[in-house]
């Protein structure tokens, strides 16, 4: 098959204001991440390591993608992605392969981000792996990770929902040392979710941030998303059931004054 080309994106611009709640968490990555791509100078002179690796676990929807790209972002780091089940399967007989290019660009492009989302997908502990090719899978990921140069300023993010599973050797020294939990939001992380993914939208007045925040108990920042997507097309739709697209009868007039209501 031919061979894919490597690419890294500019990271959609997300920016730290997109991520609602989550401030202590958003503040460690900063330290870990931010400062070494940004000041590399620093660490050169206390003549320390910068960090490799940090695993960012919890559980979907969260925000680790988010803020994965929040952090490329904001820090002009070229972004990487590699998704795990794409690497064992998409790219089945030339995962490592491709595992090495992937990290040889990033390091042409430094600073980078490489964020490997649902690494358990490659690295499950060993014992439970199957196959040889897994395997090797996994000693590819740990050897490119203990051979990032250290003045090269490349940071590998990994994400995952069930950490418990993950090969142990990846949470050695020098790897993914740091972890940091993505957790489910409370009410005011929730408040500023919906704030977050509402604040295009021509709210009605009676809408109620606060409220909305106190009943959506258990809802995750996706969910909360979804929740402000729905009440705004339910609101197109209250006004035109049926819209007839042929018919020039589309009223123009109060379509574009529509106003966003959420009812519980
Ligand atoms: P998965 O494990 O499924 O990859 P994830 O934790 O990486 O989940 P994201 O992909 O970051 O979750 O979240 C999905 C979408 O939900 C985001 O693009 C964002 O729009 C919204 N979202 C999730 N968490 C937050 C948050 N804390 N603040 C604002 N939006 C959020």
């Amino acid at each position: 098959p031919e061979k894919e080309k490597v690419t890294h994106e500019r990271a959609r611009a997300v920016s730290y204001e997109d991520v609602g709640g989550l401030k202590r968490e958003l503040g460690r990555i900063r330290e870990i991440v931010e400062l070494p791509l940004r000041y590399p100078e620093v660490f050169e002179r206390l003549g320390i390591d910068a960090p490799k690796g940090v695993l960012l676990y919890g559980p979907p929807g969260c925000g680790k993608t988010l803020i994965a790209r929040a952090v490329a972002h904001e820090t002009a780091a070229a972004f990487f992605t590699i998704t795990g089940p794409e690497i064992m399967h998409k790219f089945y007989g030339e995962s490592e392969a491709h595992l090495r290019q992937i990290f040889d660009e990033a390091q042409r492009r430094a600073p980078a981000i490489i964020f490997v989302d649902e690494i358990d997908a490659i690295a499950p502990r060993r014992e439970n792996v199957q196959g040889e090719v897994e395997k090797r899978v996994v000693a590819q990921l740990l050897s490119l990770m203990d051979g990032l140069a250290q003045r090269r300023h490349v940071i590998v993010l990994a994400a995952t929902n069930i950490p418990n599973v993950l090969d142990p050797a990846l949470r050695r020294p020098g790897r993914f040392d740091r972890e940091i939990a993505i957790s489910i939001p409370d009410r005011t992380a929730r408040k500023e979710i919906l704030a977050i993914h509402s604040r295009g939208m021509p709210l009605a007045e009676d809408v109620d941030l606060d409220h909305l925040a106190a009943v959506t108990h258990g809802f995750v920042g996706a969910d909360l998303q979804a929740l402000c997507r729905e009440a705004a097309m339910l609101c197109l739709r209250r006004l035109i059931p049926h819209i007839d697209f042929a018919s020039a009868e589309i009223p123009y007039d109060e379509l574009i004054q529509v106003q966003v209501t959420m009812a519980d």
